[in-house]
């Protein structure tokens, strides 16, 4: 691999269980700044289970059940806790203000949704996109304030991701997509902290990538940034070579190509979802996965032609699968005889 032009972006993405307390966010901004690169853009998740405690609100809500007061204030809560041990008391109220504008718009929404008795996708969308909102505000202020990265900035991709669902799932607008984060963009930016999992609908309503959509997130903003690489942070290792609870010595796949990153996926293993990788491959963006809790180890490389001398790379089952065989001269040249056998299943 040729080593990328100093200029490019390189695109960092970390999953919930990366930034669950302040002692991941403080080994995020370490391996954040231990990066090479000039031009970093930081996707993060929610805090790890906040965007099932956000839908649960909802849930409570519709059910007239009370109990998402308390669980409102659970989450602000747990956030100022993080806040308190990262962040000066001045940048902490600062960050409480903010918190509490939206925890007010909440109340509101889920005050709504109890009368109505039904909260509704847009509501949904809404409700569960606050995680993101808030652990990026947080590590933005956190990074800035250990000083080490310079000219940081706090993107909120709602105003410039903007997706469509239709029956495939969400479908990117590009050329907007592109435009707006471009004129967004300030031209001395060299850290960009980027909301995860949420957009905008072409309405410019709330929408979300789907659960688990950050890494899709860290695709999008790689291609629209014309990112050298993408280095998807997580909690294993890397690709294994086939699932650990029944392999106990799988390894770590050093290389893979997209096709055989896009065949593991579709057979089972724990790769990243092929629609995430998408945009990457389009524009032949290599993926790193890598783990957070050992980022000396050198992760799985995903990208068109690895450098690899194994001919097999991964091993992956699907459970609870039948083989149904249907055998007899019934069988051959008697019309219909499919069509019973598929009606009957
Ligand atoms: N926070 C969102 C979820 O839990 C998106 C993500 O983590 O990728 O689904
Ligand atoms: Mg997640």
């Amino acid at each position: 691999m040729s080593s990328p032009d100093p200029d490019s972006w390189v695109v960092h993405k970390f999953g919930g269980s990366s930034v669950a307390d302040a002692a991941c966010f403080a080994r995020v901004a370490a391996i954040v700044e231990s990066q090479p690169g000039r031009r970093l853009a930081v996707v993060l998740s929610a805090c790890k289970g906040v965007t099932d405690a956000l839908l649960q609100l909802v849930n409570s809500a519709e059910r007239q059940d009370e109990s998402w007061r308390a669980a409102l204030q659970a989450l602000r809560e747990r956030h100022a806790t993080i806040a308190a041990a990262l962040l000066p008391a001045a940048l902490v109220q600062e960050y409480l203000a903010e918190f509490d504008r939206d925890a007010a718009d909440l109340d509101s929404v889920l005050r709504t949704t109890q009368v109505m008795r039904t909260g509704g996708l847009h509501v949904r969308d809404r409700v569960s996109g606050y995680g993101e909102i808030w652990s990026t505000r947080l590590f933005w202020r956190y990074l800035q304030q250990r000083g080490q990265r310079r000219d940081i900035h706090w993107i909120d991709a709602r105003t410039c991701v903007i997706a469509e669902w239709g029956p495939l799932g969400p479908g990117i607008q590009w050329p907007v997509s592109s435009e707006r984060l471009h004129k967004l963009l300030p031209p001395a930016a060299a850290t960009l902290i980027v909301t995860g999992y949420i957009a905008s609908d072409p309405a410019g309503i709330q929408t979300t990538l789907g659960r688990n959509g950050s890494d899709f997130s860290a695709s999008i903003f790689a291609a629209l940034l014309s990112a050298a690489e993408i280095h998807i942070w997580t909690d294993v290792d890397g690709v294994l070579s086939a699932d650990p609870r029944r392999v106990p010595d799988a390894r770590v796949i050093s290389a893979l190509s997209y096709n055989e990153a896009m065949e593991l996926a579709y057979f089972g293993a724990k790769v990243i979802h092929p629609q995430t990788m998408a945009p990457a491959v389009g524009r032949d963006i290599p993926i790193w996965i890598r783990n957070t809790f050992a980022p000396e180890k050198p992760g799985t490389l995903i990208c068109a032609h690895p450098n690899s001398d194994q001919p097999v790379k991964g091993i992956t089952s699907i459970d609870e699968v039948a083989l149904v065989n249907i055998e007899g001269a019934g069988m051959i040249g008697v019309p219909g005889t499919a069509h019973r056998l598929f009606g009957a299943l």
